[in-house]
C-alpha cells in the first residue's frame, strides 16, 4: 500500500473524512488524498516521495510560489521573537498601512485570522452600519462558512452537490437573498421588491468558487450603482482575487469602487490571515469605536504578518502582474491548444495568477453554463495528470493558480503531459 493511501486510511480514524477541509479529500475524483510533506518553489512531494507541479498553491496563496526563500527568513526571525502577544504590535500598523497604500478604497482595515471571518464580519458590519437586515449573494459565490453565507454557495458545497448546509436553521438565511451571477436585471428587481430592506450585497467580482467565471459587461458597474441608489453597501469578496489578479484586486482592474473589501489567502503569504477594510466612516462602526462586535485571540498575529508584510513587498516589484498574467495565459491558450489537436472539447481562461480550465466547448459566463461541465471528463484528466506530476484542483468547480516560480520550463513540463493525456482521454 503506498504511504498516502496509508496515512490516508489512518487519518480517517480520527480526523472526519481525514481532512480538515472537505475539497481536500478527493470524495468527488475518487482515490486517496496527497499527503504533502513539503513544497518549494512550483513543486510539492508527497509522502510517497512524489514531485507534483502545483497549480492550487494552498488554494491561492502562494503566490510567489512555495517557501520563498525571503519569506521563510522572515518568519524565522519574527518567530524567535515570540509566537503571539494578544497586544498590539508595529507590523500591524505596517500591514495595515501596506494594503491601504495599495488599494484605494480601504481607508481603515481590520486583521482576522481567515477569509471567513473577514466576510462574515463585512456582513455583520454592512448590517450594523445600515440598520437593515437583508442581504444579496449570488449562487455558486463561496464567501466562507458562516451561517447566512451556506446558502446555494460554491467550492467544496457545489463540488459534493449539497449547496446549502445541514445545521443552518431556516430563520438564519431568512434574510439572504440568492440571485444569479452576472444577471444584473434580477438584482434590479430584488432592490424593486425590498430596497430599503437590503443592507448589501457581497460577490465575487471575478468568481472562483465555481471554477473561474468573469463578470459581465456593466455587472460590477451596475452593482455600484444599484447600492448606492438604495443605500446599501457594496462588499467586494476579493479574498482569492485581491493581489492575486492584480496589485489592487478586481475592483483596480474594474474600476469599480465598493464599500468594503475582504482579503485573505496573499496578504497572508501562507499564514491564517484575513483582513476587512473599506470607508473609514464604515469601518468605524467596528467595536472598541463602535457598536459592531468583532474580536480575535490571534488576529494580527505577529509572525502571520510578517509573512504577509514581506510577501506584499515582493508582489510591487516591478513587472510581476505582468510575468505572473503571461504565464497564466501561457498555460490557459496552451491546455486549450493542446486539447483541439486532441479533439477533447475543452476551454480555459484566465486574469493575472488565475485561471480556469473547463471541460466546456466554450468557456463558460453563468453558473448555469459551467453546471454543464462535464465532471466524468475531468475526473479522469485530473488522475491522468496526477498521475504524470501535475497536481490541479480535485474538483471541476475551483479555479487554480500558477506562481512566480512557475516559469518557462515548468508551464512547457505541464503541456507536454497535457498532451499525452488528451490524446489518451
Ligand atoms: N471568500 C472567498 C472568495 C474564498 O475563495 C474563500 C476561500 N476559498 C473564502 C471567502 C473563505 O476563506 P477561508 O477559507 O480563509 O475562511
Amino acid at each position: 500500500m503506498s504511504r498516502n493511501t496509508a496515512l490516508f486510511e489512518r487519518a480517517c480514524q480520527t480526523i472526519p473524512g481525514g481532512v480538515n477541509s472537505p475539497v481536500r479529500a478527493f470524495r468527488s475524483v475518487g482515490g486517496s488524498p496527497r499527503f504533502i510533506t513539503r513544497a518549494q518553489g512550483p513543486y510539492m512531494w508527497d509522502a510517497d516521495g512524489t514531485r507534483y507541479i502545483d497549480y492550487v498553491g494552498s488554494w491561492g496563496p502562494a503566490i510567489l510560489g512555495h517557501a520563498h526563500p525571503e519569506v521563510i527568513r522572515t518568519v524565522q526571525e519574527a518567530a524567535v521573537n515570540g509566537l503571539s502577544f494578544g497586544a498590539p504590535t508595529e507590523g500591524e500598523i505596517e500591514i495595515a498601512e501596506a494594503i491601504a497604500a495599495r488599494i484605494p478604497s480601504i481607508e481603515k482595515v481590520r486583521l482576522v485570522s481567515s477569509g471567513t471571518e473577514a466576510t462574515m464580519t463585512a456582513i455583520r458590519l454592512a448590517r450594523g452600519y445600515t440598520g437593515r437586515s437583508k442581504i444579496i449573494k449570488f449562487e455558486g459565490c463561496y464567501h466562507g462558512h458562516a451561517d447566512s453565507l451556506l446558502v446555494k454557495a460554491g467550492s467544496g458545497m457545489l463540488t459534493f452537490g449539497n449547496p446549502t448546509s445541514a445545521g443552518v436553521p431556516q430563520e438564519f438565511i431568512q434574510h439572504t437573498i440568492v440571485l444569479d451571477y452576472n444577471k444584473l436585471d434580477d438584482v434590479k428587481a430584488a432592490f424593486k421588491q425590498f430596497g430599503d430592506e437590503i443592507a448589501c450585497i457581497i460577490v465575487e467580482p471575478i468568481a472562483g468558487n465555481m471554477n473561474l467565471i468573469k463578470p459581465a459587461p456593466g455587472f460590477l458597474e451596475g452593482l455600484r450603482e444599484l447600492c448606492t441608489q438604495h443605500g446599501a453597501l457594496l462588499i467586494f469578496d476579493e479574498v482569492m482575487t485581491g493581489f492575486r489578479v492584480g496589485p489592487q484586486g478586481v475592483q483596480g482592474l474594474a474600476g469599480v469602487t465598493p464599500d468594503i473589501t475582504t482579503l485573505a489567502k496573499v496578504i497572508g503569504g501562507g499564514m491564517p490571515v484575513g483582513a476587512f477594510g473599506g470607508r473609514a466612516d464604515i469601518m468605524e462602526h467596528i467595536a472598541p469605536l463602535g457598536p459592531v462586535y468583532q474580536a480575535g485571540t490571534l488576529s494580527g498575529n505577529p509572525v502571520a504578518v510578517a509573512a504577509g508584510l514581506v510577501t506584499l513587498k515582493l508582489l510591487s516589484e516591478p513587472g510581476f502582474y505582468e510575468n505572473l498574467a503571461a504565464q497564466a495565459k501561457k498555460l490557459a491558450t496552451g491546455l486549450s491548444e493542446r486539447a483541439a489537436a486532441a479533439g477533447v472539447a475543452f476551454s480555459a481562461d484566465h486574469v493575472g495568477g488565475m485561471f480556469g480550465i473547463y471541460f466546456n466547448e466554450k468557456v463558460p459566463t453563468s453558473f448555469a453554463e459551467v453546471s454543464t461541465s462535464d465532471t466524468e471528463l475531468f475526473k479522469r484528466f485530473f488522475h491522468a495528470m496526477l498521475i504524470k506530476g501535475v497536481y490541479f484542483a480535485p474538483s471541476a468547480f475551483e479555479a487554480g493558480f500558477v506562481s512566480a516560480a512557475h516559469d518557462d520550463q515548468v508551464i512547457q513540463a505541464t503541456l507536454d503531459i497535457a498532451e499525452q493525456v488528451f490524446a489518451k482521454l
